[in-house]
C-alpha cells in the first residue's frame, strides 16, 4: 500500500460557494463532516475561474457512474499511465504536485484553459495518495474530452439529471464549449 498522509483540507478542495468545508454530499446531503467516510471533491476551471463544484460520497459516485462506465474509465487510464521518474520519491509528494500538470497526459495546468481537479478527502482531512493512483489529481480538458467519450448513456443522464438538481442556470461560459462531464476514477 502506497504511503499515505493526511493534511487539513487546503483551499482548492473546499467549497467557492460556502468559503468554507464542503459539509453535505451534493448529492444525497448526508453529513461529510461528521461521517468516516471517505468523499470526493471535484471542480471544473475554466480559465482559472471555477464553473462547477460538488461534493460526493462514495456512494453518489458509485450510483452516478454505471459499472461499465467505470470499467471503461479503468482501462483507459491503465493504458495511458505515465512511467514514474526514476528518482520519483512518494514520501516527499505534496498535495500541490497532484495539481501541477495533467495525470494522463503531463501537460501543465498553467497551459490549459479548461481542467478538472479532484481529491479524495475524510472528515476535514485531505488524503493525499501518490502516483501512480493519486489524490489528489487534474485531468486536462483534451483527455477530459477522451474520457467522456467512455462514459455510458446511463451514465450521462445520470450527471445531466445531476447537473439539472444542483444549478440554477448553466452557466453562459460554458454554453458554446464541448461537453465537460465529471469524471472520477
Ligand atoms: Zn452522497
Ligand atoms: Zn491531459
Amino acid at each position: 500500500m502506497a504511503p499515505l498522509h493526511q493534511v487539513p483540507i487546503p483551499k482548492p478542495f473546499q467549497s467557492v460557494y460556502l468559503e468554507d468545508l464542503f459539509e453535505k454530499c451534493t448529492g444525497c446531503e448526508c453529513d461529510l463532516l461528521g461521517e468516516q467516510v471517505p468523499y470526493a471533491v471535484a471542480k471544473h476551471f475554466v480559465v482559472k475561474e471555477p464553473v462547477f463544484e460538488a461534493a460526493l460520497c462514495m456512494t453518489c459516485v458509485a450510483s452516478m457512474q454505471s459499472q461499465e462506465t467505470q470499467e471503461r474509465i479503468t482501462a483507459f487510464v491503465q493504458s495511458l499511465k505515465r512511467e514514474l521518474p526514476e528518482d520519483f520519491d512518494p514520501e516527499t509528494y505534496t498535495w500541490e504536485d497532484g495539481l501541477k500538470a495533467c495525470l494522463l497526459c503531463a501537460k501543465l495546468r498553467e497551459d490549459c484553459r479548461r481542467y478538472q481537479t479532484l481529491g479524495v478527502c475524510m472528515q476535514a482531512e485531505l488524503l493525499v495518495v501518490p502516483p501512480p493512483s493519486p489524490s489528489p489529481y487534474m485531468i486536462c480538458e483534451d483527455c477530459n474530452e477522451q474520457m467522456s467519450k467512455l462514459l455510458s448513456k446511463q451514465t450521462k443522464d445520470n450527471w445531466d439529471r445531476f447537473m439539472e438538481r444542483i444549478t440554477d442556470d448553466p452557466p453562459a461560459i460554458e454554453l458554446d464549449s464541448p461537453r465537460f462531464d465529471p469524471v472520477f476514477m
